[in-house]
């Protein structure tokens, strides 16, 4: 009899540790997630901008579904028990004999965050913040003010990137209507060097590319609180913006608290280097919903997700076979993203030797295009063109 692998989550890990799974035929394998899409957020930096809309960053779990033979349930996860191998969903309880757990992280809610909009959260949001944005240029002009946060309790759980590719799309976009004139830009964040873990030339390089665009900096100020009018921040200062789009540093997700999981002060669920839930035998955990260890400098990324995603499956399989041999996410841990600058690009990467940004005008811009082409087609369909890690 085939053995029975639930998958919560249907974001990067949650997909691609289904579709692993199904190279295999000893599995029965049902995914579980409250969205019937994938939502590609690397390219949904482009929503606010014009850039792309919001439905051709769905990609539909149904396409994926036909495509490598899973079953999908669209339902929202309340608990889960280990204890008794059952997962409780909105309308149903469910049993397994292994478990994958990717239903990704929750944010921090700084005071006044409600002022605040934000492209890292629930996928609708983009479009507020296009709506905001269109507002603004309809009446002529105004200031935007764009920044992230980190969590004290877990270092890899901030989310920098997006905030600076979006702060350059918009620059972009406002240069392209010439109307950049008639708008304050400032990026904000309360370390002394945002983007540090990309490396120093990294920080480098983003600092002389927003001086350049004359765009404004306040770094290193701790923020206190947000308001209608703009942030507040704890040394009495205050940055006046019409729009703020924030990204808060990331927690655990809220269900993890109501069901049995070893958790990190953070809220991140324990696991070891194979992926397995400290504590259990068959209770995997993946991407963003996992407390990574690694270096100081790692981050919770898309690549990293599928890469713990496809760790966690290879594990089962060979628990099932009776194999000792165990695959590590830990080896594959390095920060490697396209910054997209609407007009191009910078290549970023980062790993235990090694430090680089590469500029890449126009061409940037157009690869990480294809890569989110690339995306679907090799989710929705069983072409692969690149070497699987
Ligand atoms: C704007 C933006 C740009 C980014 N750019 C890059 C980039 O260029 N490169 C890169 O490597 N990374 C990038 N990232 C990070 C990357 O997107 C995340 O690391 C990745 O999405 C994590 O994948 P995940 O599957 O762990 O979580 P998620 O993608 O968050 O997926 C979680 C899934 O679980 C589902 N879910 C949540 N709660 C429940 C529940 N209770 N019940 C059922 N289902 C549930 C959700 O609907 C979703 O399907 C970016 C992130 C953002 C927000």
């Amino acid at each position: 009899m085939k053995k029975h692998v639930l998958v919560l989550g249907g974001g990067f890990a949650g997909v691609q540790a289904a579709i692993e799974l199904r190279r295999y035929d000893r599995f029965d394998v049902t995914l579980i997630s409250d969205r019937d899409y994938l939502f590609l957020y690397p390219t949904s930096i482009w929503i606010p901008t014009r850039g792309t809309t919001l439905e051709r960053t769905k990609v539909p779990l149904e396409d994926v579904r036909r495509a490598h033979g899973f079953s999908v349930l669209v339902d929202d996860v309340r608990e889960i028990r280990t204890k008794d191998r059952s997962v409780v969903t909105a309308s149903h309880t469910l049993t397994y004999d292994y478990l994958i757990v990717a239903v990704g992280a929750e944010k921090l809610t700084p005071p006044g965050v409600e002022h605040t909009l934000s492209i890292c959260g629930k996928p609708e949001v983009s479009l507020d913040v296009r709506e905001r944005l269109d507002a603004l240029l309809e009446k002529g002009g105004g200031r935007i003010a764009v920044g992230f946060g980190g969590n004290p309790k877990d270092s890899s759980a901030v989310r920098g990137g997006p905030a600076f590719e979006f702060m350059f799309n918009v620059d972009h976009h406002l240069r392209r209507r010439k109307v950049r004139g008639n708008f304050e830009l400032t990026f904000f964040a309360p370390m002394e060097s945002p983007g540090e873990r990309m490396g120093s030339g990294a920080v480098r390089a983003v600092n002389a590319m927003l001086n350049a665009k004359g765009i404004g900096r306040r770094f290193g100020t701790k923020i206190a609180s947000f308001r209608p009018e703009g942030v507040l921040f704890e040394d009495g200062s205050h940055l006046a913006a019409d729009l703020v789009m924030f990204i808060p540093g990331s927690s655990g997700h809220s269900l993890f608290r109501r069901s049995d999981l070893p958790l990190t002060e953070a809220g991140f669920i324990r696991i070891d280097d194979t992926g397995l839930v400290e504590g259990t035998t068959n209770v995997y955990a993946a991407g963003d919903s996992a407390a990574i260890d690694g270096p100081p400098w790692r981050a919770k990324q898309g690549h990293l997700a599928e890469v713990m995603a496809r760790t966690a499956a290879r594990n089962i399989v060979r628990q099932e076979e009776g194999s000792r041999e165990r695959d590590g996410y830990g080896r594959h841990i390095n920060i490697l993203c396209i910054m997209d600058t609407g007009d191009g690009a910078a290549l970023v990467y980062r790993d235990a030797r090694r430090q680089m940004l590469v500029p890449l005008p126009v061409v940037g811009h157009w690869l990480k295009r294809a890569w989110g082409w690339y995306a679907r087609v090799s989710k929705t369909s069983r072409l692969h063109l690149l070497p699987r890690l």
